[in-house]
């Protein structure tokens, strides 16, 4: 019985955050702070 082994798309990779700790994915601006190469380029959602 086979069974096709092509359906984990996206790799669970994560990396801690420097700034907060938090699981952030590599390089994106991390989705808890929005940190990213040493400055914040997303910052906290102000709505
Ligand atoms: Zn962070």
């Amino acid at each position: 019985m086979r069974r096709a082994n092509h359906d984990k798309v996206a790799a669970p990779t994560l990396v801690a955050c420097p700034n907060c700790g938090e699981p952030a994915v590599p390089h994106r601006a991390c989705a808890s702070c929005g940190h990213y190469k040493g400055r914040v380029v997303k910052p906290k959602a102000t709505s």
